[in-house]
């Protein structure tokens, strides 16, 4: 029997992976090692009594109480705080799913390299942050990264293991988000409300306000030129309403390769799930015939600066995408706290990126997870400096 556990359990992608697993006969199909969740103690109990998992954990160590309750003679145990999460990470499992929100999940999706495991990552903030130590660890102990963005998923089912050298670009769609069509001038007053409504795709609220951005994309940029080791001059992005077709490679014999599908993650989930099988999945089926018409255009760079962010931090390496992705996500918590405006959020990334250069130390290599977590800090700091908020240096 296949073992398996879902990191980020209550999620988007959490929850998606939740019915992908009880409709592929849950646990009487699988051996569940572990469910973690952020703070969401109700939900956590009703999967982990669903599906019986050895451990639930909760990363908000105040509520391990009430899970330690709620679970009370079922003979789950229970655990609290991040360093509990990361342990949860250290049972051997045959499939895990890497689905915490931010740089929160690296650690975790860090460790569970360490047996051998297939990850299943959603948490692209991992290969933003740590890309060549996350990639060098499942070298090193045999384990298998396989991409849940659907972008990156979408790239490598077109890829099919075709040899990269092969491969001119790699193209990865963006919807354009929630404000793809306002005028320029209004984007300064968007809401939190409004950013957090996203035209195709039903997400978390983070990546929603991300896809309004593009922060979102700036970070897959960086995703996929870690993971697929391609240059950055040969990843593009063409802003594609639709949603339907999600990512292209173009081969040097001037042929491209397309995936399209509906807009649902379970496809990118189940494929993970399932990989090297293609099992059937409860996604609808596209009929283009009644789509009708599929459209592309450039992303404008007044509208989404965080494209070039993305751009700049991969030409610096090192630890650039650490301070990028914890200043990125700083500014992301001011917006939704009130205290700075939609369209201040690339500037404030901006300046950090610029002060962390100023100080050195951003184009160093990361060689261990410390190094990674120290920037991350850092970041922080400066962002919340920037900002004038309190800062919340000690997220991951
Ligand atoms: P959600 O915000 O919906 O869920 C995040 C999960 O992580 C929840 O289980 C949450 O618990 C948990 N969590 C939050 N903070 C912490 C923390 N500090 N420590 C431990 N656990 C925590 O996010 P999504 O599912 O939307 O996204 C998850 C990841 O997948 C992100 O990296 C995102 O970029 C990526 N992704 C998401 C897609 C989507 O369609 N949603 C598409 C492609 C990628 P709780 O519920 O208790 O708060």
């Amino acid at each position: 029997m296949r073992s398996l556990s879902i990191f980020g359990a209550t999620g988007s992608i959490g929850e998606s992976t939740y019915d992908l697993i009880q409709r592929q006969g849950g646990r009487g199909a699988y051996r569940i090692v572990a469910l973690t969740a952020g703070g969401n103690v109700r939900r956590l109990v009703e999967q982990a009594r669903a599906l019986r998992p050895e451990i639930a954990v909760i990363a908000e160590a105040a509520k391990l109480p009430a899970l330690r309750e709620a679970l009370a003679g079922t003979g789950i145990e229970a655990a609290g705080g991040p360093a509990a999460v990361a342990d949860a990470a250290l049972r051997p499992a045959d499939w895990i799913m890497s689905a915490i929100v931010g740089a929160a999940g690296l650690v975790p999706g860090f460790r569970a390299l360490s047996h051998g495991t297939t990850l299943a990552l959603a948490n692209k903030e991992s290969l933003v942050t740590a890309g060549p130590l996350l990639m060098a660890e499942a070298r090193r102990h045999g384990a298998t990264i396989l991409p849940v963005d659907s972008e990156h998923s979408a790239a490598f089912q077109a890829l099919g293991g075709e040899d990269m050298a092969a491969v001119e670009t790699v193209t990865l769609t963006a919807s354009g988000g929630a404000f793809r069509d306002w005028p320029l001038d209004r984007l300064a007053q968007a809401t939190v409300a409004e950013a957090s409504t996203h035209p195709n795709w039903a997400m978390g609220q983070r990546i929603t306000i991300d896809s309004a951005s593009m922060f979102n994309k700036a970070l897959e940029v960086i995703e996929a030129h870690e993971y697929f080791g391609i240059s950055p001059d040969r990843i593009e992005v063409l802003v594609h309403p639709e949603s339907l077709v999600h990512a292209i490679v173009s081969f040097r014999d001037g042929g491209m390769i397309g995936h399209l599908g509906a807009p649902d993650m379970r496809h990118a989930i189940g494929y993970a799930l399932n990989w090297p099988e293609r099992a059937a999945l409860p996604v609808a089926r596209l009929r283009l015939a009644e789509v009708g018409r599929l459209t592309f255009a450039a992303p404008d760079p007044a509208r989404y600066p965080a494209l070039g962010l993305a751009r700049a931090v991969m030409a610096t390496g090192g630890l650039a995408g650490a301070g990028f992705n914890a200043a990125k996500e700083t500014a992301l918590d001011a917006f939704i706290a009130g205290a700075i405006r939609f369209t201040d959020m690339a500037g404030v990334v901006d300046r950090v990126l610029d002060r962390l250069s100023g100080q050195g130390g951003l184009e160093k290599a990361p060689a261990s997870l410390d190094m990674v977590l120290d920037m991350d800090r850092s970041a922080r700091r400066l962002a919340a400096e920037a900002m004038g908020v309190p800062a919340d240096a000690e997220r991951i």
